[in-house]
């Protein structure tokens, strides 16, 4: 299997690996940064990258965040990106549930998340349900003000730190009560890195929904292709010429093939080389390398 992914590990492979491509869509997390920490050469790679005329675009399933304040924190962090570079899975969502597979009239969405969706969600005009008593206690009496409001057309559901039993029942009683009620997951990654180790992502809070429910989610993250089909559409890439780069066989590596395009895989988040003999067959990368930060060992000429 790993016969099939080619490591690069000169700098002439990386010189040949740049100039088969006019475009990279880079995962965030464990590609461009480690949590808050950027990856070492990531700015001095991107720096070459675009002075050779490449195209660069990030494409991130946190949810947490709107692309502005993915904006914010690519500033922050020394690292230049346009807001309309920056593609997450709650503005595709976003998108989706405005263009692509509309609520109908005068429904609104039921959001189990943070802030991201909430924004991403009103910049489309996407009205969103009460969620005001979502955090008080879920007592014994609370069961009976649990109702299937018929104005809900889909739950929504992605990262949520503050996810609590409240919101599950009443996200469970419109997914079984409400006819037609949509469910949608902005992402399903089972785990994602924080401070060195994995915690339980957005997939593991999707799980509850749909052990409980029978039903399986309309997901919009990487390895689905909404967020490929934006960009394709926005800049009429061209696939032969387009790469996709990320540390997650299942949803980044698995995002580039079901989309026709070449993938690299970094080792600098949470895939290790071993993996590479072990996993699906089907989720073999083009190429592989240790981190895309060596990438910068190319000098402009
Ligand atoms: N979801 C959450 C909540 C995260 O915190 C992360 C990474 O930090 C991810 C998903 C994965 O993000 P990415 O697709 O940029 O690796
Ligand atoms: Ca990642």
């Amino acid at each position: 299997i790993a016969s099939q992914a080619t490591k690069l590990t000169t700098t002439q492979q990386y010189a040949e690996f740049i100039d088969k491509f006019d475009t990279f869509l880079l995962d965030c997390d464990g590609v461009v940064w480690q949590g808050s920490h950027v990856i070492e050469g990531i700015s001095e790679t991107l720096d070459m990258l675009r002075s050779r005329g490449k195209r660069i675009l990030f494409v991130t399933n946190n949810s947490t965040k709107s692309r502005e304040a993915y904006t914010a924190k690519f500033e922050k962090i020394g690292i230049h990106a346009k807001e309309e570079e920056i593609f997450g899975s709650a503005f595709a969502t976003a998108v989706y549930l405005s263009s692509v597979s509309k609520l109908p009239e005068g429904k609104k969405a039921y959001v189990i998340g943070m802030d991201g969706i909430r924004q991403e969600f009103a910049l489309q005009n996407i009205p969103i349900a009460d969620s005001e008593e979502d955090l008080a206690d879920m007592t014994d009496d609370a069961f009976a003000t649990i109702k299937p409001d018929e104005d809900v057309g889909a739950v929504v559901i992605g990262f949520d730190t503050h996810i609590n039993y409240r919101k599950y029942a009443k996200a469970f009683t419109l997914l079984t009560r409400v006819p037609d009620c949509r469910f949608i997951a902005t992402n399903t990654d089972l785990t994602f890195p924080a401070a060195g180790f994995q915690f339980p992502g957005t997939g593991a809070l999707v799980s509850v929904l749909s052990t409980s429910t029978g039903r399986q989610p309309t997901v919009i993250g990487k390895p689905h292709q909404t967020m490929l089909d934006c960009i394709v559409e926005k800049y009429h890439l061209d696939r032969d010429r387009t790469c996709m780069v990320g540390d997650r066989l299942d949803t980044d590596i698995q995002f580039g093939i079901n989309g026709g395009i070449s993938t690299l895989l970094v080792l600098s988040g949470v895939t290790y080389e071993h993996q590479l003999h072990t996993e699906n067959p089907s989720s073999v990368p083009t190429y592989y390398m240790d981190s895309l930060g060596h990438l910068a060992k190319v000098r402009d000429d």
